[in-house]
Formats: C-alpha cells, sequence, structure tokens
C-alpha cells in the first residue's frame, strides 16, 4: 500500500510539475506576446499621428473606392462652407458616381475635373482627393496673388475624382471585388481579366474614354467586344459613367474640361474643329503645359471625353498624362506628381474668372 502510495504521490508530482513549467512557458509567450501588441499600438499611434494632418492617405498604392467615399465625406464634414458632394449616377455593379463641388456652387462660372476613366490610372482619383484637401487645408493662402478662397469663389469646380469605380475594383482586387453575380460570370471570359491589375475597363469590358459620339464608329484601332480595354461599348454613351459625365457638362456648362489619366508626363490635345474653340483650347493647354512642366502630345485619336467636348461641344478639354514608365503608377511617384499639379486646379479655374 504505502509503496503504491508513493507511486502514485511521485507520479502526482512529476505532473504538478509539468503542468508548473507549461505554464511558466505559457506565462512567458503570453509577455512576449503582449510585448509585441504594445509596441504594435504604440506604432500605429504614432502613424495615425503622422497622417493626422491629412484626411487623403497618398502613401499608399491602392487608394479605393470606399477609402475615397470615407474622404469624401470626411472633407465634406471638416468644410461645410466650402465643399459639398452629389451622387450623379450607380454603376453596374452598385457603387455611386460622386462628383465634388469645390467652392461656391453659386460661382458664375464653373471648370469640370474628371480622373480615372480607365481603371488601372487610380492614383489620378488620389490626386485629385488630395489637391482639394489642401485648397481646404489653405484656403486664406494665395495662389498666383489671390486667396484660393476667392478663386473658388468666383469659379468653382466640379470634380469627378473616380469615373470608373467597378473597374478600378477589379484593377486593385481582381473580379473577387465585383459583387454582382451575372457582371462576374461574363467578366470570367473577358480578355485580360486574368491579369487585372492592367484593367482599363468598367464591370462591363466597356472603355469609358472610347464611349463618345465622335468618330464612334469610324475608329479602327476599337476593340469590338468587351474586355480590358478599348472596347467603346454597343453604342455612344451606353455607359452609366459616360451618362454621369455628360450630365455634369449639360447641367453646368463649363469653361473647361480638365481629364487626368495616366501615365506619360504628357498633355494631349485636339487642335482641330472651329477656329474660336481651338484658340481656348490652345490658352488651355499652354497654361497646363506651365503648371506641371509636362510636354505636349498631339491629337489623342478616337471618341475620347476631350475630343467630343471640344469638337461637339466648343468646351475646351485636354488631357493630362501623370506618372512615368508603367501604369498603375507606384505610389513612390506620388512625390513628383504631387509637385507637378498640385496646382492645376486652382490655375485653370483662375483663367476663367
Ligand atoms: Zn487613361
Amino acid at each position: 500500500m504505502i509503496v503504491i502510495s508513493i507511486g502514485y504521490n511521485n507520479k502526482q508530482l512529476g505532473n504538478n510539475i509539468m503542468i508548473l513549467q507549461k505554464t511558466k512557458l505559457l506565462i512567458k509567450i503570453y509577455s512576449v506576446l503582449i510585448f509585441f501588441l504594445c509596441m504594435l499600438v504604440a506604432d500605429s499611434r504614432l502613424t495615425l499621428k503622422a497622417y493626422a494632418a491629412n484626411i487623403v492617405n497618398t502613401r499608399h498604392q491602392k487608394y479605393s473606392y470606399s477609402e475615397m467615399v470615407t474622404d469624401i465625406n470626411e472633407l465634406c464634414n471638416k468644410y461645410p462652407d466650402y465643399v459639398h458632394a452629389n451622387i450623379i449616377g450607380v454603376t453596374a455593379d452598385n457603387r455611386n458616381l460622386y462628383e465634388v463641388v469645390l467652392g461656391n456652387p453659386e460661382a458664375p462660372k464653373c471648370i469640370m475635373i474628371q480622373a480615372t476613366a480607365h481603371a488601372r490610372e487610380y492614383m489620378c482619383s488620389q490626386l485629385v482627393m488630395r489637391q482639394m484637401e489642401y485648397y481646404l487645408d489653405n484656403y486664406d493662402d494665395e495662389y498666383k496673388d489671390e486667396t484660393y478662397h476667392d478663386i473658388f469663389d468666383t469659379v468653382c469646380v466640379h470634380v469627378i475624382p473616380m469615373t470608373n469605380p467597378d473597374g478600378v475594383t477589379i484593377a486593385q482586387k481582381g473580379i473577387k471585388g465585383i459583387k454582382n453575380s451575372s457582371l462576374r460570370k461574363k467578366l470570367k471570359k473577358m480578355q485580360g481579366i486574368n491579369n487585372p491589375s492592367n484593367w482599363k475597363a468598367n464591370a462591363r469590358g466597356v472603355d469609358l474614354n472610347n464611349q463618345f459620339n465622335y468618330k464612334f464608329r469610324r475608329n479602327r484601332s476599337l476593340k469590338k467586344y468587351a474586355c480590358y480595354a478599348g472596347y467603346g461599348g454597343p453604342y455612344p454613351v451606353s455607359e452609366k459613367e459616360s451618362k454621369a459625365l455628360l450630365y455634369v457638362v449639360n447641367t453646368y456648362n463649363p469653361k473647361a474640361v480638365v481629364n487626368y489619366h495616366a501615365m506619360g508626363n504628357v498633355i494631349f490635345h485636339n487642335y482641330k474643329g472651329n477656329k474660336a474653340t481651338r484658340k481656348k483650347v490652345a490658352r488651355l493647354t499652354s497654361k497646363m503645359k506651365k503648371v506641371t512642366g509636362y510636354s505636349y502630345l498631339g491629337t489623342s485619336p478616337g471618341p475620347g471625353f476631350a475630343n467630343y467636348l471640344v469638337r461637339k461641344k466648343n468646351i475646351p478639354s485636354a488631357t493630362v498624362e501623370i506618372g512615368m514608365y508603367t501604369t498603375p503608377v507606384p505610389i513612390s511617384q506620388f512625390k513628383t506628381v504631387w509637385k507637378q499639379n498640385k496646382n492645376l486646379m486652382a490655375a485653370v479655374a483662375q483663367m476663367y474668372e
């Protein structure tokens, strides 16, 4: 009995020692984990502090649709007197198309800026959002002897910061970013879907910059089927996104329209059409060239939005291509893009006072 009892006690003791050792080990592991957790919290606080100055984050690559929506709301809440947003359409995959109005909406004149008609060129959205925030943050600072406040009081800006949110979602997240199953089913069969970061079209495979009623049928370089780029759609302005752009043009009759695309550090323009409009285009592009330091690259062919505006509506319009070498433009280039474009919106508005 005694022997058995001692044996039993030894076994119990052994078990207790093992439990104690395990507990010590667990405490050590937990301590290390808590330490790293504290470090992470401290680090994220520092990071948050570093970004606290800006609503629009220009330090990360994939500026998304949902991030833009949050930023639009924050800007409107922070500066309710000088900026507001309208929803001017809903895409096939149920994303809102936003028009942000910077300055006095009752201003006698306005200009229009549209960005990211092509999905993979989403840095353009980050840029125009940051431009608006910068002007609002420094509203009483001067640009060319005039405050931003005075400029945008006289000429307000209708900004479409992301013309193609469904396409941007494809370029950033692939086909899984699309919510509508019938759209996903069709997308799966489209040319270019296996390399989504290269995607330019919307979620229906329509290239929104080939959608307008100028040389719509005649351009032979266009694709005849829905795919990642170059297909103009079944007929002009068949897409919700292009309808939204035309709504802004027809409702507000802007003095000029600037289109942000990527890449090349160049300005595309259309010098054909009637003499008066040609003169206006020359004046606009000369200002754009002066501010950005980009070079001219002649006329971009086909039924692009800028060509349509110049030739069919007599509205001066030109296209700025930001960034170099590749699209999506790497975020490492943002600083340079910012320096070249920071004041473009203000400079163009100022032209029409
Ligand atoms: Zn483009």
